[in-house]
């Protein structure tokens, strides 16, 4: 094709087209290719002008046109995105730009069997469909010229990722020829014999029964005239491709396949195609189970279209597709047919407008929404809550946005995640709480005896990430608490001058209903356990003897029972401030209120800080030795748990097996992902409260424990007491 062919082809369907631009790009990419040779032996520049070609068939916009010329001068030649940007402007620029960009990917879609993902990908780094529709015409240009591929490896990889990949994309978008041309010239280099056996067959029908396509047309367009029904009807034999898929899937040989030949029925209105439905419908009987109206049910990609089947006039089933001219466009140009067909109505709404439109058409289709929904809304992107990487070996990793290379190795494998140090991205060396982008080649650097950092939890943003941390910073907890009672517990026996068995310890197990011998270790070690609960679990006659009970002797308090808090006037009455809910242990501070006595706040109590100016009010108390022994004391705890079945329970037990006594619930908010409640519990002191909020927070069902110290709608928690010591 020349030069003036190519133009006159714009103008045939835009009288406007920038003639200039299309020159001006014509000599640019003649020049920039220079001498290049495709594998064909032809200057390399007839392959950028077949694709112009191509896409002038679609009836593309001049953009679309000149990014079709310029599309191979970034990858192969010296050109630059600055040149063209300079030359052609930056809109130009930016197209020519993406469809590199999918270029360089096909590197990858080498590698990798993610077809589904790998497309995905292409959709997620194409932010205009028009750069989608250069590189599916490029590909047919590619197809149609792949017999001069020598390598036969090299010819059936691309020819398999047409089938996989491109042909797929082609059809989602509409564009339903193309599609079947790209399978076709696969299915050729592929398994050349099933489809010449195929050629060879339909060859053979057409010799036995003559021009018949033709034939039926003429009989169809006949009877529908004789209803008063204008239509254009036109006949062909099904693609070898399409031919054989059924073959495979339906298990059914050549004789019985039924729809061989399909008709195309094109009237002037939608009202026309109901009529002559009733006209085919009468003259030949209808194949029940095969009609299928797409006028009333469009399918997502905007195809609309009556198909039915009848026995035909020469006693043979035909498939009958029946439409207007403006479905047919939309049938045979998809997309752009769509983009045409805006731009023209639509006159008050700017181009850049069609085009965003466009783009969110096709994120729709991809996402499989209803037709109707996708003329709704318009502003949805396509994958744009996802980035897709790619391993060293080319496996592609479909994660949310902003994910780093810790959520990537965790995507991979646990191991991965938990022995990574370092990463390269793309052969660079980033830190590790980088966003990861689209297309990102990501090398995680591992070292066999690396864990993971409890600082990675703030910045992975995968669920799978955060558990996989979580678990192994608690098995590594577990580790040390275990390390840490066991040392308690040698503590503790030597002191008493008592033996430390396995033997005893398996009984302790057993008596405490723990699994393993070494959980009392752990338990121990995190605080839920008591040396001297061990202690009597192994030697109950320690209890019963006070001479050798030097570790009970806070649980024997004897006649101290009633000193609570010092430094208080005697007879002065106290309450407990139910801000803070002071235990046993905190660091405390009385206030004077007139009319109520002193109240005890703990040292960062809020309350406090209001009291500020009062501060030589304050008085210096402590609690009393043994104020622990008084009986319990409340503390507030609030929680937040998975919302899942179990995790309240699971709370409940942690606290009843680590002494505590569950006084109250409050639920105070609950959501998909979470579950909030406040807990008040009686405990001891606050090295009880710490055990138990230690217990939970090793738990797996709990997300967050913390003891509350501000005040709560609706409290009615006090303690008062009369303070009998100075
Ligand atoms: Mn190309």
């Amino acid at each position: 094709m020349r030069q003036t062919e190519l133009v006159e082809r714009v103008r045939s369907y835009d009288p406007e087209a920038d003639e200039d631009l299309l020159n001006k790009a014509y000599v640019y990419a003649m020049h920039a290719h220079g001498k290049q040779l495709r594998a064909s032996g032809d200057p390399y520049f007839a392959h950028p002008l077949e694709v112009a070609a191509i896409l002038t068939e679609l009836k593309l916009d001049v953009a679309t046109i000149v990014t079709a010329l310029l599309h191979d001068t970034i990858e192969d030649t010296s050109v630059t995105f600055d040149d063209i940007k300079r030359d052609f402007g930056e809109e130009i620029a930016i197209l020519v730009d993406g469809v590199t960009k999918l270029s360089q990917l096909e590197v990858f879609s080498e590698r990798t069997k993610q077809a589904e993902n790998f497309r995905k990908l292409m959709l997620a780094i194409t932010s205009d469909v028009r750069v989608l529709l250069v590189k599916l015409a490029d590909r047919l240009h590619n197809m149609r010229t792949l017999n001069y591929i020598s390598k036969p490896d090299k010819r059936h990889r691309i020819a398999q990722e047409t089938i996989d990949l491109y042909a797929p994309l082609a059809g989602r978008i509409g564009m339903q020829n193309m599609r079947e041309e790209l399978e076709d010239l696969a299915f050729a280099d592929l398994n050349p014999e099933a489809r010449n056996s195929i050629v060879t067959r339909l060859d053979r029908l057409k010799d036995t029964s003559g021009d018949r396509i033709g034939r039926i047309a003429d009989q169809i367009k006949r009877r529908l005239a004789e209803e008063g029904i204008e239509a254009w009807v036109s006949g062909r034999a099904k693609r070898p491709w399409s031919i054989w898929r059924k073959l495979r899937e339906k298990q059914l040989n050549f004789q019985q396949l039924s729809d061989i030949l399909g008709f195309r029925v094109i009237v002037a209105t939608t009202d026309d195609c109901y009529r002559a439905l009733g006209v085919l419908h009468q003259s030949w009987r209808m194949i029940p189970d095969r009609f299928k109206d797409f006028i009333s049910n469009p399918k997502t990609n905007g195809y609309q279209s009556i198909h039915t089947t009848v026995m035909g006039p020469e006693n043979q089933r035909v498939e009958v597709q029946i439409r207007t001219q403006q479905m047919h466009e939309v049938a045979e140009r998809g997309v752009a047919a769509h983009w045409r067909y805006r731009e023209h109505v639509g006159e008050r709404e700017p181009p850049e407008k069609a085009l965003e439109w466009l783009r969110d058409m096709v994120d729709l289709l991809e996402r499989g929404d209803s037709a109707e929904e996708f003329f709704d809304h318009s502003k949805l992107n396509l994958y744009q809550d996802q980035v897709f990487c790619f391993t060293p070996k080319g496996d592609l990793i479909a994660l949310p946005r902003g994910a780093t290379p810790i959520d990537f190795a965790y995507a991979v494998h646990t191991d991965l995640g938990n022995t990574t140090v370092g990463v390269k991205v793309n052969g660079a060396h980033v830190p590790l709480h980088t966003a990861l982008g689209n297309g990102d080649q990501v090398e995680i650097i591992r070292t066999k005896d690396a864990a993971p950092s409890a600082l990675w939890e703030q910045f992975v943003v995968t669920g799978r990430a955060r558990a996989e941390i979580r678990r192994f910073l608690r098995h590594a907890q577990r580790d040390e608490n275990i390390a840490f009672g066991k040392r308690i517990l040698e503590k503790s026996f030597s002191d008493l001058n008592l033996e430390l068995t396995d033997k005893a310890i398996e009984e302790v197990a057993r008596k405490l209903r723990l699994s393993k011998p070494e959980d009392v270790y752990a338990e121990l070690g995190r605080g839920a356990l008591r040396a001297q609960e061990v202690v009597e679990a192994v030697f109950p006659e320690i209890k019963r003897d006070p001479d050798r009970n030097k570790l009970a002797q806070f649980s024997q308090p004897g006649e101290h029972k009633t000193i609570s808090i010092r430094g208080l006037t005697e007879g002065i009455s106290y309450k407990l401030g139910s801000c803070c809910h002071p235990l046993p242990g905190d660091r405390i501070v009385g206030i004077m209120v007139p009319g109520q006595g002193a109240i005890i706040h703990t040292i960062d109590c809020g309350e406090l800080e209001k009291a500020q100016s009062a501060i030589a009010d304050w008085l210096d108390v402590s609690w009393g030795k043994y104020a622990a022994d008084l009986g319990p004391s409340i503390a507030r705890i609030a929680v937040r748990v998975e919302n899942a079945p179990g995790s309240l329970a699971a709370v409940m037990t942690v606290i009843s097996n680590n002494g505590g006594n569950i006084f109250n619930l409050k639920v105070l908010a609950r959501n998909p992902l979470f579950f909030d409640f406040t807990v008040d519990i009686e405990v001891r002191d606050v090295a009880h409260l710490q055990n138990i909020i230690g217990a939970l927070r090793v738990n797996a069902a709990v997300e967050s424990v913390d003891r509350v110290r501000g005040p709560q709608e609706g409290d009615d928690l006090e303690r008062s007491e009369q303070s009998d010591s100075g």
